[in-house]
């Protein structure tokens, strides 16, 4: 393929890259992620049976809604920033799913990941619609104070279409427990009493879950085990590469060191390291809790970022951000299998060349779905004022993420379909099945 011409401001114009290392949103041939959805969704149509009449509620979300979000920065003068909250389905239950704080952030990308909330609330069989916010920022510009700022402002603004019992964010990328507690607090005092039910990932203290800081990637961890076992992958000598090493990656890679794997190789926005001989993740987590990324971890070499693609490994974690599988790297990948902690990290081109390819991919969908399961326990606690101990919501955890995935797995191997696509299929049945049930209103 020739290069093609760069047309972002931020790399001087008449720049030629080629096209494997522009960001994905630069390369012509870019879906973007609302597009990547609609063609999962296409190859699922078939399998719907009678349902299939309805699945044109999955190609449209429910509501969306763009948000005008001005705070006072420190200097005194006035910032806007662009907030989304958009509710992909509610046939099932209330809007479920995060938010972002990302420079990248788009109503197309909101729409995607709010749709592939509605899938994975499903696929697990939680009693939710799919939902997901977001704010066009770069968080690491704001000070303390203004970050909080704009968290308030934003709740305030989405403040008409949230609620318990409506729809209930959650954290995402960049977002955490005390902004939760910010948006709960925003909320709260709007409505005029507590309402620790309209958000989870709160902090514990708040209403918040035990178990739930950890969940996403115990999920991801738990779904892996699974895999592993149906393709005979011995997790105790295996090598795992890792992309992002927050709240998925870091969680999901200390589970499999834990379990005897290696972890080789991680990448993050900062840089990519490698160890052969396995890095120190105790250590590494360490590091980048002080540092903020894995770059500068002195017990590793540094490897060129595209490189990361082609390490020897066994087992592959995206964690980061979507589009990062696409067909420049997919076919240099190694691994025998795909664990997607990220939402959307391979495009359809992508998952095309993996199959052929005989690498198996554990989707986004069901792979980290563990993050909004214990989100479900979380605000069933908060509803019944009861709290679970971290045993009983790690055991239920994983009694709902093995279910699901044996289920997926079946229906994968019945109609020789992929991971991917079992998992929509499922989904998507749950949530027209129930959408036939109501009926149309009026
Ligand atoms: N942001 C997480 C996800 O993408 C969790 C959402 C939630 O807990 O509502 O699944």
């Amino acid at each position: 393929m020739s290069a093609v011409s760069n047309s972002n401001p931020a790399v001087p114009s008449g720049t030629t890259v080629p096209p494997a290392l522009l960001p994905s949103y630069l390369q012509a041939d870019n879906l973007g992620p609302w597009g990547i959805y609609l063609q999962q969704v296409d190859r699922v149509v078939p399998y719907l049976g009678n349902l299939a009449r309805w699945a044109e509620t999955l190609k449209r979300p429910k509501r969306a809604l763009i948000v005008d979000v001005p705070i006072q920065l420190d200097n005194g003068t006035v910032a806007h920033f662009e907030g989304y909250r958009v509710q992909h389905n509610t046939s099932r239950g209330p809007g479920k799913g995060g938010v972002r704080f990302h420079q990248d952030v788009t109503l197309s990308e909101v729409m995607a990941l709010s749709a592939w909330m509605s899938i994975k609330n499903a696929a697990v069989n939680v009693p939710f619609g799919g939902a997901k916010g977001g704010i066009r920022v770069d968080p690491k510009t704001l000070s303390l104070g203004e970050l909080e700022r704009m968290t308030r402002r934003y709740t305030s603004e989405i403040g008409i279409i949230i609620g318990p019992t409506k729809d209930i964010p959650a954290p995402d990328v960049n977002t955490n427990e005390q902004i939760m507690a910010w948006m709960m607090d925003t909320y709260s005092m709007n409505e005029g009493a507590t309402a620790t039910g309209v958000v989870t990932g709160k902090p514990v203290d708040l209403g918040g879950s035990l178990g739930r800081r950890d969940a996403t990637g115990r999920g991801v961890y738990t779904v892996g085990l699974e895999a592993a076992r149906h393709i005979g992958l011995d997790i105790a000598t295996s090598r795992v590469a890792v992309q992002g090493f927050g709240n998925v990656g870091g969680v999901a890679g200390r589970l499999f060191a834990q379990a005897g794997a290696r972890v080789v190789a991680v990448q993050d926005h900062g840089g990519t390291i490698y160890r052969e001989a396995g890095l120190d993740v105790p250590a590494l987590l360490a590091h980048v809790a002080a540092v903020g990324t894995v770059a500068g971890f002195a017990q590793a070499e540094v490897l060129a970022d595209d490189k990361f693609w082609e390490v020897d490994c066994d087992i592959l974690i995206p964690a980061a951000l979507e589009q990062q599988i696409t067909e420049h790297n997919a076919g240099r990948i190694k691994a025998r299998m795909v664990i997607e902690g990220a939402n959307g990290p391979t495009t359809p081109a992508a998952d095309d060349i993996l199959a052929e390819r005989n690498v198996l991919v554990l989707p986004d969908v069901i792979a980290n779905a563990g993050g909004v399961t214990v989100s479900y326990f979380e605000w069933v606690q908060d509803f019944s004022s009861f709290f679970w101990s971290e045993d009983e919501i790690n055991a239920r955890l994983v009694r709902i993420m093995k279910d699901a995935f044996a289920g997926v797995w079946e229906v994968a191997q019945d109609n020789k379909v992929s991971l991917r696509t079992a998992t929509f299929i499922v989904g998507c049945k749950r949530i027209l099945h129930a959408r036939e049930l109501r009926g149309l209103y009026p």
